[in-house]
């Protein structure tokens, strides 16, 4: 007997949820399920910006695929995607190829550079843990290079110097950071705190745009007592080697380490491979399957799903993903044996944003404004429920952060 074969690319937030909770709805005679991912772990995207500074092990942010997925039941496959065949039903990958009766895309995101010059060469991006390793390996590089060079005459303090491109979640999230272990590893290479600098630069008027006033003049109070610079209402012009040009008099600022924020988009493989795109990602149905492609569902990062009340779509956050991956699980099932399909509603739970050590600010139960180490240990109740969703208490246990700081 012919059963149905579903397949899942990426194991992000997305892809990780749906294949749970086809787990859950699928007896095995009924479907097979097969997951594809790059490699054999699944990481937390949201804890990255902490990999990036160097603030957590790398190993906390990652968690081994097969130790939270029966393997029994779902085929893991550790491939790259290269490309999806949509009329021939296909998945092609680095190593072979793979068909599917239903797919479901959740490849994540990547670097939106809006054609700044030199932005994709120059610039590092806060993407996977292994991207998110080099920036680590490289910021303590520049502090052991200017700890040994011999050129005294002020021409190497820009090695020390940080800029981040982007004061959105990410940008301001990963200056947190940085605000936290830059005198770590000032005192480590015996550098006076004064020479290191972190420099945010943002296009808007404001940082964190779209927040509320009281949670941003929060953030950057907090982030300018630490010792973060902010530079907004500046757009960066130019990305060279070893500095960016910013505003209408592109003023250059020296940088050892730039790291860019400021925007992603979908996956490219998303595009590449026919799918229509909007704004760089895929305007999904409002049952999550792409336009004109009844057993493709595209969730998280890589598609935009539209919130009809402010007529824009949805933030792209893995509280988004998570839930989107229990309509499209529900959907399957109602395509696979009948049934009507539902749209997909978002319940905003709230975003909390740490800004590094027990510094945290953000919102909760419709509008409920935290701050402070009340924040950040509500950020630590998000994550550690997230790894309970994933792998019970144990993973909890394991990985998880109990303490408020
Ligand atoms: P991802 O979680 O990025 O997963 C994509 C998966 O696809 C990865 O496992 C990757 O290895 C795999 N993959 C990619 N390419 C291929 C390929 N070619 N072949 C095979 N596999 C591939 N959201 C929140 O809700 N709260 C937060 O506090 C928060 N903080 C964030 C902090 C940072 C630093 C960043 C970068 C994002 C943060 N976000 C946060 C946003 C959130 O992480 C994303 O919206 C979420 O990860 C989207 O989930 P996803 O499943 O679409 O993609």
């Amino acid at each position: 007997q012919n059963k149905p074969k579903i397949v899942i690319l990426g194991a992000g937030y997305a892809g990780m949820m749906t294949t749970k909770k086809l787990i859950q709805k699928f007896r095995p005679e009924e479907a097979d399920i097969v997951l594809v991912n790059k490699h054999n772990y699944h990481y937390q995207t949201t804890w990255l910006h902490e990999v990036a500074a160097g603030t957590i092990d790398i190993n906390r942010s990652r968690i081994m695929i097969s130790d939270v997925i029966n393997t029994r039941r779902v085929q893991l496959l550790q491939d790259t995607v290269v490309e999806i065949n949509r009329e021939d039903q296909k998945v092609i990958l680095e190593n072979g190829e793979i068909d599917y009766d239903y797919l479901v895309i959740g490849l994540g995101f990547e670097k939106a550079t809006f054609g700044i010059p030199g932005m994709d060469e120059n610039a590092f991006t806060i993407q996977s843990v292994d991207k998110s390793r080099m920036i680590r390996e490289h910021i303590e590089y520049q502090f052991a290079s200017y700890k040994n060079s011999t050129n005294d005459d002020g021409d190497k303090d820009h090695l020390l110097n940080i800029v981040v491109g982007g004061g959105g979640f990410t940008g301001i999230e990963f200056v947190g950071e940085l605000a936290e272990k830059v005198p770590e590893l000032c005192n480590k290479y015996d550098i006076p705190r004064n020479k290191a600098r972190i420099i945010n630069i943002e296009a808007a008027p404001t940082i964190l745009p779209g927040f509320d006033q009281e949670l941003i003049d929060y953030a950057r109070k907090s982030l300018e007592n630490r010792g973060v610079e902010f530079k907004t209402g500046a757009m960066i012009k130019e990305c060279k080697q070893t500095s960016v040009m910013v505003g209408e008099e592109e003023e250059e600022i020296k940088a050892g380490t730039i790291v860019w924020t400021g925007g992603v988009q979908a996956n490219s493989i998303v595009g590449n491979s026919g799918f229509e795109l909007t704004k760089g990602k895929v305007n999904v149905d409002e049952d999550l399957r792409a336009p004109g492609y009844e057993n493709v569902f595209i969730l998280g990062d890589c598609s935009w799903v539209m919130d009809k009340e402010s007529g824009r779509p949805y933030p792209p956050t893995a509280q988004l993903a998570m839930q989107e991956a229990d309509t499209c699980a529900n959907n399957l099932k109602a395509l696979i044996q009948g049934g009507p399909l539902e749209n997909f509603v978002f319940d905003n739970k709230g975003t909390v944003a740490s800004l590094g050590g027990k510094h945290a600010m953000g919102t909760v139960f419709e509008g409920k404004k935290l701050f402070g180490v009340t924040a950040k240990a509500m950020k630590n109740v998000i994550d550690d429920r997230y790894l309970f969703l994933l792998g019970g208490p144990k993973l909890v246990l394991k990985k998880g952060k109990f303490r408020p700081f």
